[in-house]
């Protein structure tokens, strides 16, 4: 399988298993050019097309209509402000089971699956919201994640 595919595909797959984040067509073409060897951006395009056909690499799509690609593997959903558009990576799946269950249901092979949610983030929220438990909800994962950190 891995033969098959060409130069440019396996530069980008390497540099998208790289990647912390999900990064854009545009930045794969300037991140390969400072690099190397420049990619024309009409052959990302198209390797991007085939690694997603190959189920390697999955995309998703920002409000902004922008589309960003990162690893299969790397199956993270995102908590997106539509104030600032600021996305806040969550650790979790939570459709991981449920993805199993489709499967073998349907017989159908999931190469991977899209989940957003969107909202305002604390600094966009009207400080006057009256919606007490949300904030403590927030503060409380604030606190979770300094702790995780100190360890
Ligand atoms: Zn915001
Ligand atoms: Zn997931």
């Amino acid at each position: 399988m891995k033969s098959d595919r060409t130069r440019s595909q396996e530069r980008i797959l390497q540099l998208l298993k790289q990647c912390e984040r999900a990064i854009s067509a545009q930045d794969i073409y300037v991140e390969l050019r400072t690099r190397d060897r420049a990619v024309g951006l009409a052959t990302i395009y198209r390797a991007l097309e085939s690694l997603k056909l190959e189920g390697v690499i999955q995309c998703r799509t920002l409000p902004t209509g922008e589309s960003l690609y990162s690893c299969v593997q790397a199956d993270r959903h995102h908590l997106t402000c539509l104030q600032c558009g600021q996305s806040i990576a969550i650790d979790e799946c939570p459709v991981e089971q449920l993805e199993q269950r489709l499967e073998s249901l349907h017989q159908f092979k999931i190469y991977y699956h899209t989940l957003e949610f969107f909202g305002v983030c604390l600094t966009c929220a009207p400080k006057d919201v009256d919606n007490i438990d949300d904030r403590a909800q927030v503060a409380k994962l604030h606190h979770y994640h300094s702790h995780d950190r100190s360890n």
